[in-house]
C-alpha cells in the first residue's frame, strides 16, 4: 500500500456553488492559481449546469480556459447530463465528472429524472465523448439522502455494477452528500463496491463534515485502500438542504492529518492556509474545518 494520497480540491465547485454574492471570475481564477501553487494538481473548477439553477457557476467555461493556462493542473468539471457534457467538451474541458444520485428522491430533486434515466444518459454520453477524455462518476447520496435517510448498500452496489459494465476504466467517487455517513458505513460500502466491481480504474471518496465526521470517514476510506479524496479549502460547501450546516471536509484538515501520519499529500500546508483563510472569508461563504484556526490563530 502506497504512503501517498491525492487530494481533489473542490472549493471552486462544491464550495462556491451555494454562495449567493457573485464571486468575480478574476477572483476565482486567482484562487485557482493560488490553489495550484500549493501543490494541488486536481481541482474541480466548476460545473456545466443551468445558470438559473446555480448562477454562481455560470462562468465555468471561462474558468476552463483560464485553468488550461496554469501549468501542471488537471482541472475537472461536473456535468449532470450528456448535453452538458457536450457543452463542456466544446469549452475545452478534458476531464468530466458525471454526477448522479444513488437515491431516487435526490436524483429527482437535483436532476429532475429517475436514476435509470441518468444511467441511460450516461451511456449516451460515453458514445459521444472523444476517446481520450478523462472520466469520473460522482455517486451522490451513496450513503445517505436528505429525503430518504440512510441508503442500503445492496442497491448502491447494483447501480455501481451497471455503471462499471458500461465502461470500467473510469474513476468512481462515492459521495457522502449529507455528511451523515459514519466510518463503519464508509468502510462497508467501499469494501463491498470494490469486490462487486473489481475492474473499476480508481475509487475516490467525497466527505462532508456536517456532523464532524469528515476526517473520520476519510480515514476509514483510506484504511479500505482508497487513495483519492475530495476536500475543500476552508471547509466550504454548505448543503442547500441544511441551512447553516458546514460543508466539505476542509483540505487543510485532510492535509494536516495525512502528513502527520507520514502519508504524502503533495500539498504545502503553509501555502494552503492563507488560501483557505481567504476562501473562508468570502462574503456568503459557510466555512468549516479546524486546522486553519489552530495554525493561524485568531486571524483565521
Ligand atoms: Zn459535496
Amino acid at each position: 500500500m502506497s504512503r501517498v494520497i491525492e487530494i481533489v480540491e473542490v472549493t471552486p465547485r462544491d464550495g462556491f456553488q451555494p454562495i449567493g454574492p457573485w464571486i468575480p471570475t478574476e477572483v476565482k481564477v486567482d484562487f485557482l492559481r493560488r490553489l495550484a501553487a500549493t501543490g494541488l494538481r486536481r481541482i474541480e473548477i466548476g460545473s456545466f449546469v443551468s445558470a438559473s439553477a446555480i448562477p454562481q457557476l455560470r462562468d465555468t467555461a471561462a474558468l476552463v480556459e483560464a485553468a488550461a493556462a496554469l501549468p501542471g493542473l488537471r482541472p475537472q468539471v461536473l456535468v449532470p447530463t450528456a448535453r452538458r457534457a457536450e457543452e463542456a467538451v466544446a469549452a475545452g474541458a478534458r476531464f468530466l465528472v458525471y454526477v448522479l444520485s444513488a437515491s431516487e428522491a435526490h436524483n429527482q430533486s437535483n436532476l429532475r429524472r429517475s436514476v435509470a434515466q441518468s444511467v441511460e444518459d450516461y451511456a449516451r454520453m460515453l458514445d459521444a465523448l472523444p476517446a481520450d477524455m478523462e472520466l469520473r462518476i460522482n455517486l451522490a447520496t451513496a450513503f445517505d439522502c436528505p429525503f430518504d435517510g440512510r441508503i442500503a448498500v445492496e442497491p448502491v452496489l447494483a447501480l455501481i455494477t451497471r455503471l462499471a459494465a458500461l465502461r470500467p476504466d473510469v474513476e468512481i467517487c462515492l459521495c457522502d452528500t449529507t455528511g451523515r455517513a459514519t466510518p463503519d458505513h464508509v468502510a462497508e460500502l467501499f469494501a463491498a463496491a470494490m469486490a462487486a466491481a473489481p475492474g473499476v480504474a480508481a475509487w475516490a471518496y467525497h466527505a462532508h463534515d456536517t456532523y464532524g465526521m469528515g476526517l473520520a470517514t476519510t480515514h476509514a476510506a483510506y484504511r479500505e485502500g482508497i487513495r483519492i479524496f475530495d476536500a475543500a479549502a476552508g471547509g466550504l460547501g454548505g448543503c442547500p438542504f441544511a441551512p447553516g450546516a458546514t460543508g466539505n471536509v476542509a483540505t487543510e484538515d485532510v492535509v494536516w492529518m495525512f502528513e502527520r501520519m507520514g502519508i504524502a499529500t503533495g500539498v504545502a500546508l503553509d501555502a494552503l492556509l492563507p488560501v483557505a483563510r481567504d476562501a473562508a472569508a468570502l462574503p456568503g461563504a459557510a466555512a468549516g474545518g479546524r486546522a486553519r484556526a489552530a495554525l493561524l490563530g485568531c486571524s483565521a
